[in-house]
């Protein structure tokens, strides 16, 4: 059975991707901080006959990483997919010129550097699939060539994320992992509030054909409704 997991997929974008791989009939792991809140997203997932199962996960706690790999592990001899979906948002009204830097260190932790240390922390189990593919879920508001003073830390977390993404695809390419940066689109989702043009199906489309029948060879590129956009 093709095994993926989704880091932050209690609600929004990742659990819509989690839904998607379930009836795709993968066994999903769907992980989150939150244990009340991912064992509850994980149950609905299951009402529906997914093969899903909870794992906590908190992509800024290097326990909590180590933990879930370890129980990963346990359940299963390989994972297929792995979804970086996990981020924060909280400087929307922010400048650069005022921003706090712990609210930017706070916005790099999670949004760059936990999905470098969940890459890292599930790689053996990554590495023994014969087609792994990473999915890093960006944001347009990183794309340098398009970038203006919106979100500044939110931002520049999300360049540093396409980063780490070329840096993975790179020192991957040999073992044949493919791995690419999304940008979902404007969602409806809490980050995206409720005037987001776009649904979480919509959100989540180009992500689930990453994650299932894109081209093996595309890898280390940022994509939006399935095409190469300028980083
Ligand atoms: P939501 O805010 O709805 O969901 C974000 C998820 O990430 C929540 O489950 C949240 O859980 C989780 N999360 C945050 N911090 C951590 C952490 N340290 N460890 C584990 N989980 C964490 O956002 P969306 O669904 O809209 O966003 C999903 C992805 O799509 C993000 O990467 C976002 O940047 C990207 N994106 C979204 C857009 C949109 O318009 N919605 C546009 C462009 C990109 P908790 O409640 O515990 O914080």
């Amino acid at each position: 059975m093709t095994t993926a997991l989704v880091t932050g997929a209690y609600r929004g974008i990742g659990f819509e991707v989690a839904r998607q791989l379930g009836e795709r009939g993968l066994h999903v792991f769907v992980t989150a901080r939150r244990r009340d809140a991912g064992v509850k997203a994980a149950a609905m997932l299951q009402k529906l006959g997914a093969k899903v199962s909870f794992v906590e996960l908190d992509v800024t706690d290097a326990k909590s990483i180590r933990n879930a790999a370890e129980s990963v592990a346990e359940q299963v001899d390989r994972l297929d997919v792995l979804v970086n979906n996990a981020a924060i948002l909280e400087d929307a009204d922010e400048n650069i010129v005022g921003v706090g830097p712990a609210l930017v260190s706070r916005t790099l932790d999670t949004n760059a550097l936990g999905p470098l240390r969940v890459t890292q922390a599930f790689l053996p189990l990554l590495e023994k699939s014969r087609a792994a593919r990473i999915i890093n879920v960006s944001s347009g508001a990183g794309q340098l060539s398009d970038m203006g003073t919106w979100a500044p830390a939110y931002s520049i977390s999300k360049t540093a994320l396409n980063a780490v993404t070329v840096q993975i695809a790179a020192a991957l390419h040999d073992k044949g992992v493919a791995v690419n940066s999304v940008c979902p689109g404007w969602v409806r989702t809490e980050m995206g509030g409720s005037n987001a043009p776009r649904s979480v199906e919509e959100g989540a489309d180009t992500i689930i054909w990453l994650a299932t029948e894109a081209p093996r060879d595309l890898t280390g590129k940022f994509l939006r409704d399935r095409k190469e956009i300028p980083w």
